[in-house]
């Protein structure tokens, strides 16, 4: 007799993540139910008869949704991703509902991207393209500067931003890190480990690689925007609550921020991951950011490479097929 398959809701999906999900199950026993709306409290009766449900970064498990999940019986919550800010995890913990995600698919993905937007930022690439595509070869408005004798500050050195810092290293950067952990073989290679007001003072580029939460949250503000350099190069790739998104229009207004590159954004939820190119955007502040010649925006897609695709479905699998399997579960976020 064959057991019956385990049912997983899988929400806030594509036709990319349910081909690597299908084709890292195979032979499982899951059986997927697809959804493309985003997992919060008007979709979360979809759930209904799964064992567990299968979220990304902008799905909101918030405690309502959480206790919803618990009534219906739901055991697993399993994220497609590394980041979990979405979760309430004192909720989670109190319900008794473990919560996996994918820890590591590929840093290299994202600092690869951090890096991509750092070029594109000050080669003005984006503006190149066009150019050149229009019959306009002019070079007046593209100067760019050497990378090579540049101070890079990296804030947060884990997975993503010892990639990253590693990679300026080989530009010639001088490269500046803030990291309640230091890191001993970063700082071996000539990291420079440093207060995050230092590396703010020092540095021509800011890349955030460290994660969100409560203490954070606006980390780059009004008054740490006033500590950089002025004309200073800021990226972020990690996540959209890391910066006042009102402070640094402020900023780009007077030059105090020289160059901005976004993967992430704090409102990205009701826009990210969707073609709305037929849709009034809403959402003035992130209207605004768009008219900045020197603002270079990508949708979230700093993850998206097959390779790390082929890791997050993988891991996702495993991490059901434990918890099926009454095994230890791996990648278990903690309250
Ligand atoms: P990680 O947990 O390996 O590293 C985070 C580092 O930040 C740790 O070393 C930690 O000590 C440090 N940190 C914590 N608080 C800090 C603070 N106040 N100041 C400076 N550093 C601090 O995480 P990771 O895998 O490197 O991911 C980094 C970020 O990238 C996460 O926020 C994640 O959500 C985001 N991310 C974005 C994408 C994307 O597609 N854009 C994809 C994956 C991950």
């Amino acid at each position: 007799m064959t057991s019956p398959p385990m049912i997983v809701a899988a929400f806030s999906t594509k036709p990319y993540d349910r081909e690597f999900l299908e084709a890292a199950a195979a032979g499982t026993g899951i059986e997927w139910r697809w959804f493309e709306s985003r997992l919060d409290a008007a979709t979360v009766r979809l759930a209904e008869g799964a064992t567990a449900v299968n979220c990304f970064v902008n799905d909101a498990l918030d405690a309502a949704v959480l206790e919803h999940l618990h009534r219906l019986g739901v055991g697993l919550v399993t994220l497609r991703c590394a980041g979990f800010n979405q979760v309430d995890l004192p909720t989670a913990a109190r319900l008794g509902l473990p919560v996996v995600r994918v820890p590591e698919y590929s840093p290299h993905a994202v600092a690869e991207h951090t890096v991509g937007l750092v070029l594109m930022l000050d080669r003005r690439l984006h503006k190149a393209f066009n150019r050149v595509r229009e019959g306009n070869f002019s070079l007046d408005g593209l100067l760019g500067f050497d990378l090579h004798g540049r101070t890079v500050g990296v804030v947060g050195t884990g997975k993503i931003g010892r990639r990253f810092a590693e990679i300026m290293l080989g530009f010639g950067c001088r490269v500046l890190a803030h990291d309640p952990q230091a890191d001993a073989a970063l700082t071996a290679r000539g990291v420079h480990f440093v207060p995050l007001d230092t590396l703010l003072a020092e540095s021509h580029i800011v890349s955030l690689h460290c994660p969100l939460m409560p203490a954070t949250h606006h980390l780059i503000d009004a008054a740490s925007i006033a500590r950089m350099k002025p004309g200073v190069m800021l990226v972020n790739t990690s996540r959209g609550g890391l910066v006042d998104t009102r402070a640094v229009i402020a900023a780009l207004k007077t030059g105090q921020i020289g160059n901005l590159g976004l993967d992430v954004y704090e409102e990205e939820g009701d826009l990210f991951f969707e073609d709305k190119s037929n849709t009034i955007i809403g959402d003035d502040v992130f209207s605004r950011l768009l008219t900045f010649p020197n603002v270079v925006v990508t949708a979230h897609q700093a993850f998206f490479t097959r390779n790390a695709l082929e890791a997050i479905a993988a891991q996702t699998v495993r991490n059901l097929v434990h918890f099926e399997r009454g095994e230890p579960l791996e990648a278990v976020v903690k309250a």
